[in-house]
């Protein structure tokens, strides 16, 4: 387990617990930070390597807990030029406190979001009828931003019409795909395959989400795991998924 003043590059530099399986050259990112126990100590300090870097949120699972002084910490990295987006922050229904994380996503969005920095939307229920999350979060997040907010919908898993109806109200919405698309039903993979080639980002949401396959862990390096899934669902060579993914996340973050 590495403390709050742990950089990128130990982040990336901790030992795998197996061989990777699609080993890819990782030449950039975003460390998120949601969980106020492990706010950074200084992002300076923290994004220590080109082409990565911080988003700074809440976590829905973490509202009920988000203490005064916690706020205090986010409002100071949400001041610094060194917080490239706002997020996770969302809506998650197999979390306690719904009520709360409602007020809270509305207030932090009127407070702290603005189009110069993306925010990263987490939106989840249990599993089964995925699109109700996303109408519900855009029935929230809606009256919050201004149409031309970047956004990332993170551990995307909704249909093709659930991120219609995201594009139509922020044209400049993204979806990235995890090691969920493994089990994918046929009108989530239908979904992944509606997202523009120039809206599609992978990610691992490493350590949280268990990686693709058991036992082999979690990290930043298991993203070619993602891409090979999300290039088999899309029917088109994992590179060129690589290459576009790595393009989007450029370009989104400006990095
Ligand atoms: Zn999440």
């Amino acid at each position: 387990m590495l403390g709050r003043e742990a950089t990128v590059s130990d982040m990336l530099g901790m030992p795998l617990p197996c061989p990777l399986k699609n080993p890819v050259r990782l030449s950039g990112g975003v460390a998120v930070f949601c969980d106020p126990c492990s706010y950074p100590k200084s992002l300076l300090r923290t994004v220590n390597m080109p082409g990565f870097t911080a988003a700074i949120g809440v976590h829905s699972r973490h509202v009920p807990g988000w203490s005064a002084a916690h706020k205090e910490a986010f409002k100071i990295f949400m001041r610094s030029p060194n917080t490239k987006a706002l997020g996770e922050i969302g809506l998650d229904l197999t979390a306690r406190g719904v009520k709360k994380q409602e007020e809270t996503l509305q207030y932090l969005l009127r407070g702290f979001a603005d189009p110069s920095r993306p925010v990263i939307l987490h939106l989840r229920r249990h599993r089964g009828k995925e699109d109700e999350i996303y109408f519900r979060g855009l029935k929230l997040v809606g009256p919050c931003l201004h149409r031309e907010q970047p956004i990332q919908l993170h551990c995307f898993s909704g249909s093709a019409v659930a991120f219609a109806k995201w594009q139509k109200r922020f044209p400049d919405v993204y979806a990235s795909f995890s090691g969920l698309v493994s089990s994918f039903e046929e009108h989530q993979k239908q979904g992944l395959r509606a997202v523009p080639g120039d809206r599609l980002l992978l990610e691992t949401d490493s350590p949280y989400l268990p990686a693709v396959g058991r036992g082999v862990g979690n990290t930043p390096h298991h993203v070619g795991d993602v891409a090979m899934l999300v290039s088999q669902v899309m029917q088109q060579p994992v590179l060129d998924v690589i290459e576009l993914a790595n393009a989007n996340l450029k370009r989104l973050f400006r990095l």
